[in-house]
């Protein structure tokens, strides 16, 4: 079966070692693991230009979180292993990072077309201590009705150890471009609840995997949804408004959610499950939502959610500091309830 490169046994040890050899780079800074979020785009221009003006957005976006929140920050343009182009892309490259940078504690994949949409919100990261992996998702969904969409890969952290390499291991044979992903294909719509007819993706195989060797890899799974580390569009861009006159940002569950992700969008593709106009409309719309809480420290907001052009909220003041002390989020302790 295709393999991602030679099997490495040793990792947790091996790291710990680096780690102890190298203290200018430890995996832990002031108190707080180090966050490494990677996302990524195809190597060639959108087959549609107003999809690269999206692609642009989505990573300033991401850039104005981890900057806020301390994260570090990679962008993907290549492909590392050519047959696992298309969405199985983030198996190597997340692997090829693991050991690339042992310093990272955890991995946090972040697809192109989601949105952090709650810039004060921070992951509850000791909740996670005994768990490998963070996916947002249901387990009566999961085990219950095996449905497709029982969990979400396209936001997830994982943490750098040898299980996940295990993990990767075990979830990147179906993978393969051509018979092996079509056949694959087929195995996962008859396993799967709600599933098409069509070759094997990430997201399916990664639930196929965790359902029939439960017991296997579950005890280190953390399924989450006690707020949205994937929030689904549809039901969340409508009500932005509503958001902002009942809830402030900071909660990052259905009253002010903290990723937006535009599943079955493709703005930068040729095709999608929603008309393109809906699309462009609604990612403009939680992009600004997001970016009136970037802006307000500087004292600006859009003109309307719609508007890509910004108007001032306060006047020029003498005394700047007051302002910084008040609006700057990272002063703000967070906020989870
Ligand atoms: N991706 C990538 N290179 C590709 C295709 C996809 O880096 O050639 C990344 C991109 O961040 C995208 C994610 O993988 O958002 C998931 O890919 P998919 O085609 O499933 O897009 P989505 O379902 O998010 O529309
Ligand atoms: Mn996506």
């Amino acid at each position: 079966t295709y393999s991602l490169g030679p099997k490495i046994a040793n990792w947790d040890k091996d790291r710990k070692m680096w780690l102890q050899k190298n203290p200018e780079f430890p995996n832990f800074v002031n108190g707080k693991p180090r966050i490494l979020l990677v996302t990524g785009s195809p190597p060639n221009p959108c087959d549609n230009a107003i999809g690269d003006h999206y692609l642009l957005k989505a990573i300033k976006n991401k850039i104005d979180y981890c900057r806020i929140h301390g994260i570090e920050i990679l962008y993907n343009l290549a492909y590392l292993e050519k047959e696992m182009a298309g969405y199985w892309s983030k198996l190597p490259l997340i692997r090829r990072l693991m050991l690339s940078h042992p310093e990272v504690e955890w991995i946090w994949w972040m697809d192109s077309d989601a949105l952090f949409t709650d810039m004060v919100f921070e992951m509850p990261l000791s909740k996670y201590n005994r768990h490998n992996l963070v996916i947002h998702g249901y387990p009566d969904l999961l085990f219950d009705q095996k449905s497709w969409i029982a969990l979400n890969t396209g936001s997830f952290l994982f943490r750098n150890c040898q299980w996940f390499l295990d993990l990767l291991d075990a979830w990147a044979p179906m993978g393969p471009k051509g018979p092996i992903r079509e056949e694959a294909g087929k195995i996962l719509t008859a396993y799967l609840k709600g599933r098409p007819d069509f070759e094997a993706d990430d997201q399916s195989a990664l639930i196929y995997l965790l359902v029939s060797q439960k017991d296997k890899w579950m005890p280190k799974v953390f399924v989450e949804n006690s707020y949205y580390l994937h929030g689904y569009w549809a039901g969340l861009v409508d009500r932005y408004e509503e958001m902002i006159e009942k809830y402030h940002p900071g909660l990052g569950d259905e009253r002010w959610p903290f990723v937006t992700h535009f599943v079955g969008c493709k703005p930068c593709g040729s095709y999608g499950d929603y008309p393109v106009e809906r699309c462009l409309k609604s990612m403009e719309r939680a992009f600004n939502f997001a970016d009136n809480q970037v802006l307000d420290l500087y004292g600006f907001k859009h003109k309307g959610l719609l508007s890509p052009n910004i108007k001032r909220i306060r006047n020029e003041t003498d005394h700047p500091l007051q302002y910084v002390d008040q609006l700057d989020v990272r002063h703000a302790k967070p906020k989870h309830t």
